[in-house]
């Protein structure tokens, strides 16, 4: 059995559910972020407040959550022109890829993983890639992931394992998987603490939680949320 765990933490909905779902699994659970200088810095800035509030509100967590590192990767922003990291508009390109994608991103962010985890002892590393996602990011899928453990084990002669909880979920089923992890009030915490809007937007508050309401990751949260929501009211019903 492994025990020690290092989680991609961004500070978005599916890190955070993939943070709760190594905290029930793990008894020692660290995290890592990665500032690439991007557009946006506000979902960083939640980390901080999502990991005090998991250690405040689940005390059956407590003493899991291990230490945070937060690795500075400037370069990628040096070498990607894309909406998450410039000040352009969100539009697909000629793939059918929204802009918002960083060429590379993932794979930069389980290399450093994996350079941190070897250097830390942690066994597993946890990421919040999905492939049912509406982005179609080829860096999210199933295969990129195997292909990045079977290099990360190559590479640094290693047994890590790389596990993503949430590769065949759609939103609806996170947010039912959050509930499952941590009942309401981690739900809650989602909803409140958590930041997926693209444009940065943390004004209004929707029934599932901050952004804009307008952008691709927005809408997805928003539609999942309402979905989960529908689901959830039908069970009760019956
Ligand atoms: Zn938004």
């Amino acid at each position: 059995m492994h025990s020690k765990a290092l989680v991609l933490f961004s500070g978005g909905q599916d890190s955070t559910t993939c943070l709760a779902f190594a905290l029930e699994r793990y008894p020692h659970v660290e995290t890592i972020g990665f500032d690439y200088r991007q557009r946006h810095r506000v979902e960083l800035e939640r980390r901080e407040s999502i990991r005090a509030a998991l250690h405040r509100d689940f005390p059956r967590w407590h003493g899991r959550l291990g230490e945070d590192h937060l690795v500075r990767i400037d370069a990628l922003a040096d070498v990607s022109t894309t909406a998450l990291t410039r000040d352009i508009e969100i539009v697909m390109d000629e793939k059918g890829l929204p802009n918002t994608f960083v060429p590379g991103r993932n794979l930069l962010f389980l290399t450093f993983a994996g350079a941190v985890a070897y250097r830390r002892g942690l066994k597993v590393i946890v990421g919040g890639m999905c492939e049912t996602d509406f982005s179609g990011y080829p860096d999210c899928r199933d295969d990129t992931i195997k292909a990045m453990q079977l290099a990360l084990n190559l590479g640094m002669d290693a047994r890590f394992v790389v596990e993503t909880p949430l590769m065949w979920l759609d939103k609806a089923a996170t947010w039912r998987l959050a509930e499952e992890l941590g009942g309401s009030a981690l739900v809650d915490l989602v909803v409140e603490e958590t930041h997926t809007c693209y444009l940065g937007e943390r004004g209004a508050r929707h029934d599932w939680g901050y952004g804009c309401g307008t952008c691709p990751a927005c809408k997805l949260r928003a539609e999942g949320w309402r979905k989960y929501s529908i689901d959830k009211r039908s069970l009760q019903s019956k």
